[in-house]
């Protein structure tokens, strides 16, 4: 019989439970991350969210996903990176009010397609927007921790330099020359760094995303809001690859 490891992972831990903001630190000038040490640690898969559930005093309820950042070697904490939205219900209690010590209640791991494992191989495309890259980052650092040569093309697109989530890391990602390698755009910021771009992407950031590649990917992950989505999903078809092996996660709007 096969067992469907994600899956019973997920059915296991999906009841909610309350989390401890154990730190909280800076990721970029409008992200900020939030570690959490669940009461009852579960196993999850790299690009897995978790839906975080806050409560008010008059028992008024608001809950929203957040993509675990951490990989699953990582251990019992785990990350969320959250970006402030303005007016943002969730993302403004986190940044405005959230201290080191509140208690949270999540749910994880949630999420069954956007998943990618060591094991899965290679070559991947990952293409993220803003926020969009908090999942891959997870996948990032689960192909570093299980030492994986698995060859990955990252395209990221961010407003600007100071909104880069994760910046140091995934230029340090970069500069190992392991089989990872990154195309970085901003779209209203000048460009820092010789061979980034400075507009949105487009079909010839798409062709040289899959130029870094040793061959044709095996599977693409699309992150980040619904518009962001539709574009990116829609240049990778154009660029010939096939909607089968193309997995998307839309965080809305
Ligand atoms: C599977 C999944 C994973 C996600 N992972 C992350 C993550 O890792 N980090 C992260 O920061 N967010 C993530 N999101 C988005 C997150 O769930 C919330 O939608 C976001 O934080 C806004 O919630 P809010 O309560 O602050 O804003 P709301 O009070 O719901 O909305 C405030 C304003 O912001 C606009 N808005 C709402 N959502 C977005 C959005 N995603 N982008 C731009 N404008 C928006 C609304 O239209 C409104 O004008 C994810 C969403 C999904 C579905």
């Amino acid at each position: 019989m096969t067992i469907n490891l994600t899956s019973a992972a997920s059915r296991k831990a999906t009841v909610w439970q309350p989390a401890t903001i154990v730190d909280i630190v800076a990721r970029s000038s409008r992200v900020k991350s939030y570690l959490l040490k669940p009461e009852k640690p579960f196993a999850y898969q790299a690009g897995q969210h978790a839906t975080v559930r806050l409560t008010a005093e008059d028992g008024y309820r608001a809950q929203r996903n957040y993509s675990i950042a951490t990989a699953p070697e990582d251990g019992d904490i785990i990350e969320l990176a959250i970006e402030k939205l303005d007016g943002g219900e969730v993302s403004g209690f986190f940044h405005d009010t959230a201290m080191v010590g509140d208690e949270i209640e999540i749910k994880a791991p949630i999420g069954g397609h956007f998943i990618w494992s060591v094991k899965d191989g290679g070559p991947i495309v990952l293409i993220g927007g803003g926020s969009g890259v908090v999942p891959f980052m997870s996948m990032l650092r689960h192909r570093a921790a299980q030492r994986s040569a698995a060859p990955v093309a990252l395209l990221y697109s961010s407003r600007s330099w100071d909104e880069l989530i994760f910046r140091d890391e995934i230029f340090a990602a970069q500069q190992r020359h392991d089989g990872f390698d990154l195309v970085l755009t901003l779209t209203r910021d000048k460009v820092r760094r010789q061979g980034d771009h400075d507009r949105r992407i487009d079909a010839a950031m798409i062709a040289e995303t899959l130029s870094k590649l040793p061959g044709q990917p095996a599977q693409c992950f699309v992150c980040g809001s619904n518009p962001f989505v539709e574009m990116a999903a829609h240049g990778l078809m154009d660029a010939g690859i096939s909607p089968k092996i193309v997995r998307t996660e839309r965080y809305g709007v």
